[in-house]
């Protein structure tokens, strides 16, 4: 196999061979730009290798004759004791993950090549640093041992010496720490550091590999629901120095910000560093501004090679460079993470800059995002104590207790606490409390530092480095520069937009972008992008998007925010509350006529909840679905109801009214009801139910027209396994429409039809749509009947062991299980259409919210998906991007 290509034999599109890193190096390479050379280990390998738990035959073989090519084309071996040749081994899989996995620096150093470097150099201390650098990069990552036994070693050098920053360090204090480095990896590991240049790479290409699998990157991918299977790439690559002097440094940087979208270039300069001082946020960065100052060639040459970058990926990018002693070179770039904010404005600003067009555009963003910038704002008007103010990381609006280590976030967020992890910076051990918490807050680092970069991947509020807060993790608290002191419990609130940190809770207000789609006019360059990009999914879009609506309240809501009708209005809450009497004398009556009383008196009310719902939509569909649940759920407990007899009859007071209701609860109780008494089967056991409501749709829909306005119901009848129950209940309604239009003397237009929601309707939906005139797929139900769940349990119970063996990458109730669940709504979809070519599909659980499953939707053919009122912007817009 071909498993080591050199920079020159890639480019972007072998991303999955290459990995990211490797693929965008080689594209960087073949552009001309200045990037060291080097060659990429593919993915193949790493997979192979974790395969067989050693290294894949050839692979020795494949890296020598790259390197040797290497050393030629530079003049200097590896580790060469007079002039030596310095690699990094770099990881990098298909999807970036940002600080996931393992890198080394400066390889080839030892206690003879680091005098080389320092006679070719003349600079003994820049030797020093580097080699004290790789005994703590090769201790940590190749050996495993706890990053703070060096972190802390090294602030003990610098506490003995008196001084706070690392540049401090003078030649012999790195000499020393070089020594004790050595030692602390005899100590931990039980080896020598090996000498050998070679070992020293093969080894750490087998620590990449072994990155791989990291509890952290397993953790990582699971949340960013990047497959397990992938493998990384190795780089390795020739080693220039950002830590040769003032005159040398290194940074990051975007294109555009990438947390505002705002155009311009944004990045952090470090002078005399090595890239992953940058990131770290060990110290603090320079803007390009300053680094304009300090360096004008390599700056604007910087700024040239960000335009070229950006107009030969047509997107963002996000860099990583290195200055050694004047002369710029590119490490790294990659098409750069946003907010959703900035990618909203990136899209319409690009599309408007005629880089790409408004297709293009829309693929650039999605419903998560759209979904993200939904959430409310602090409240402008509240009156805020200020504690300090940091960068804009990653927007929202986040209260919670400060916590001040990851374990704690952990703890008290499956208290049911809301936390705000607050650390000095973070690192990616923290990761497990960044995705508990309601935000992050760190005192140091930019807007490219691990917290900010991590936290926007995951949507989760950051304000990184906010340097006026003195932040002390081991005491749990910090302190506001001259002022107060936050500790462990006590509860702040971030704004992620504007880098604010509040003591207290400060009350939230809805997103502007909530505002504009309720009608508001909204002046804001967020808004009126996503406006644009709305506007355009909804010129694109074949499928309709309706709304899962219960109350007219909810149903104006839905249209304001675009639905083209309700895909679903669930009546059983119109049977709760003081209304529960009314079903528990249904059920208690004697006699018919004793029910029809009940009846006629829900009849009336349930006339007006409709007349309502038909009012907000008027004009649009209105997807009616008669009473689904079991009945006892509207019938008093029975234990309660059991002791309240018990009791009655100890005072001798025997009622008659509790004593039937007890019968009634003893005959209806089931052991799962789930699969009991209810949907269609109650309107072929207890059909006045039934009845009862489709004349209350029928009246209202008649008076609704009648009043000028238009109707549109469809009544929808749940839980159908078979033909024979549909035709049975569709018969009583179908009359009682007859008898409803006569009695008014009133054209009624209306639809009867089914949800599919049973296996067994679906496996029969060629029979079902001889007798239907829509069907909606209830995915919930479908999903719980499929793979035989209770979804009231299993999300509860064992569905953690099932994502984290991999059963499924995610709940099949959060996004369709499309070889399963959607095997069943395909088929059923195309033998209701062929059996009934005027058969009207759509989808009304969940799921027709889910981005994913939309696409899904799309792609087998249905005619709309039904959602939440929240989620029909996100619908909309997804529907849009399913048909690019
Ligand atoms: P990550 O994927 O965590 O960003 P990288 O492989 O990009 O890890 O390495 C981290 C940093 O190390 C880079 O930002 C870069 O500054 C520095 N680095 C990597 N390779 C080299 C090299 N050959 N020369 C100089 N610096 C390097
Ligand atoms: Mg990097
Ligand atoms: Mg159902």
């Amino acid at each position: 196999s071909h498993w080591v290509f050199d920079f020159a034999e890639g480019d972007k599109s072998k991303k999955d061979l290459l990995g990211g890193k490797g693929a965008n190096l080689a594209e960087m390479s073949n552009l001309g730009l200045p990037v060291p050379p080097g060659f990429t280990i593919t993915t193949e390998a790493c997979r192979a290798y974790l395969a067989e738990g050693r290294e894949p035959d050839g692979l020795a073989d494949q890296v020598s004759e790259h390197l040797d090519k290497l050393e030629k084309d530079m003049g200097r071996g590896l580790g060469d004791a007079d002039d030596p040749l310095l690699v990094s081994v770099r990881s990098g899989a298909a999807f970036s993950m940002p600080g996931m996995m393992e890198t080394v620096l400066n390889i080839g150093l030892n206690d003879e090549s680091v005098a080389g470097l320092a006679r070719q150099s003349e600079d003994e201390r820049f030797a020093m640093d580097s080699y004290r650098r790789l005994l703590q990069m090769f201790g940590g990552t190749v050996l495993g041992i706890h990053g703070e036994h060096f972190s802390d070693a090294f602030d003990q050098a610098k506490d003995d010496k008196g001084v706070t920053d690392d540049l401090d360090l003078d030649v012999d204090d790195l000499k020393g720490l070089v020594e004790t480095f050595k030692g602390l990896i005899r100590e931990h590991a039980g080896i020598e550091f090996p000498q050998d240049p070679r070992e020293q790479m093969d080894l750490a290409i087998r620590a990449v590999f072994d990155s791989w699998n990291t509890d952290r990157a397993v953790l990582y991918r699971r949340q960013e629901r990047i497959p397990e299977d992938l493998g990384t790439a190795v780089n390795i690559q020739a080693m220039v120095f950002g830590n040769r002097g003032m005159s040398s440094g290194s940074g990051v940087c975007f294109t555009r910000d990438p947390a505002s979208g705002d155009q311009g270039e944004y990045g952090d300069y470090l002078q005399n560093a090595q890239g992953e001082d940058v990131v770290a946020g060990i110290r603090n960065t320079v803007s390009l501004a300053d680094m304009e100052q300090i360096d004008k060639t390599s700056h604007d040459e910087l700024l040239a090679i960000m335009k070229t970058l950006e107009a030969h990926y047509r997107d963002m990018c996000d860099i990583e460079f290195t200055v050694e002693q004047g002369k710029l070179w590119m490490l790294q770039t990659r098409v750069g993470k946003r907010t959703p904010e900035a990618a909203f404005r990136i899209a319409v600003h690009m599309a408007d800059e005629g880089l790409i067009d408004m297709d293009e555009a829309l693929s650039r963003v999605n419903g998560e995002q759209l979904a993200n910038l939904m959430f409310p704002r602090f409240d402008d008007k509240a009156e805020k104590k200020l504690l300090g103010v940091g960068m804009n990381a990653s927007p929202g609006a986040a209260v919670g207790k400060a916590v001040f280590d990851w374990a704690t976030a952990v703890e008290w967020a499956e208290q049911g606490e809301d936390v705000i992890l607050v650390r000095k910076e973070t690192t990616p051990e923290d990761l497990h409390g960044m995705m508990v918490a309601k935000g992050v807050l760190t005192s140091r680092g930019g807007k490219t530092s691990h917290a900010a970069v991590v936290a926007r991947g995951m949507g989760r509020t950051c304000v990184c480095g906010a340097e006026s807060l003195d932040v002390d993790t081991r005491e749990g608290e910090f302190t506001v520069r001259g002022g107060k002191t936050i500790v462990e419990g006590d509860v702040i609130s971030i704004d992620g937009s504007t880098g604010e940190v509040f003591d207290g809770e400060v009350p939230v207000v809805p997103s502007f972008v909530v505002r504009h789609f309720e009608g508001e006019e909204v002046d804001q360059p967020l808004v009126q992008a996503v406006a644009r990009l709305m506007e355009h999914a909804d010129s694109k879009r074949r499928l309709k998007v309706r709304t899962n609506a219960d109350t007219a309240e909810d149903a104006g809501r839905a249209r304001r925010f675009g639905a083209q009708g309700i895909g679903l209005c669930r009546t059983e809450h119109m049977f709760l509350g003081e209304r529960r009497q009314l079903v528990e004398n249904l059920i208690v009556a004697d006699d018919e006529r004793g029910q029809e009383a009940a009846l006629d008196e829900l009849l009336v009310l349930q006339r007006q909840d409709f007349l309502e719902i038909f009012e907000a939509m008027d004009g649009l569909p209105v997807t009616i679905r008669l009473i689904d649940p079991p009945l006892h759920e509207f019938l008093p407990d029975i234990t309660e109801l059991s002791v309240a007899m018990a009791v009655a009859d100890v005072r001798g007071q025997r009622k008659k009214r509790q004593r039937k209701l007890l019968a009634a609860v003893q005959r209806l109780h089931e052991s799962n009801p789930m699969l009991g008494l209810r949907g269609v089967r109650l309107g072929i056991v207890i059909p006045g139910l039934f009845t009862m409501q489709a004349r209350a749709i029928l009246e209202a829909a008649a008076e609704r027209i009648r009043g000028g306005g238009q109707a549109q119901p469809e009544i929808m009848i749940p839980l159908v396994a078979s033909v024979r129950e549909l035709d049975l209940v569709k018969a009583r309604i179908e009359k009682i429409a007859h008898d409803v239009e006569t009695e008014l003397g009133q054209e009624i237009p209306h639809k009867i039809g089914t949800m599919i929601e049973l296996p067994r309707a679906a496996m029969t939906a060629g029979e079902i749509a001889g007798s239907a005139e829509f069907f909606s797929f209830g995915t919930n139900d479908l999903t719980q009947m499929t793979w035989g769940f209770s979804r009231d349990d299993v999300e509860a119970s064992f569905f953690s062991t099932y994502l984290e063996q991999g059963v499924f990458p995610v709940s099949p109730f959060e996004s369709l299980d499309v070889d399963g669940v959607g095997a069943l709504v395909r088929r059923a979809a195309t033998d209701g259409r062929e059996a009934n070519p005027d058969l009207h599909l759509g989808v009304c659980g969940e799921h027709g919210g889910d981005p994913l499953s939309i696409h899904f939707f799309n792609e087998v053919g249905l005619d709309y998906v039904s959602c939440s009122p929240f989620r029909v912007p996100v619908a909309r817009l997804e529907a849009g991007r399913s048909v690019l």
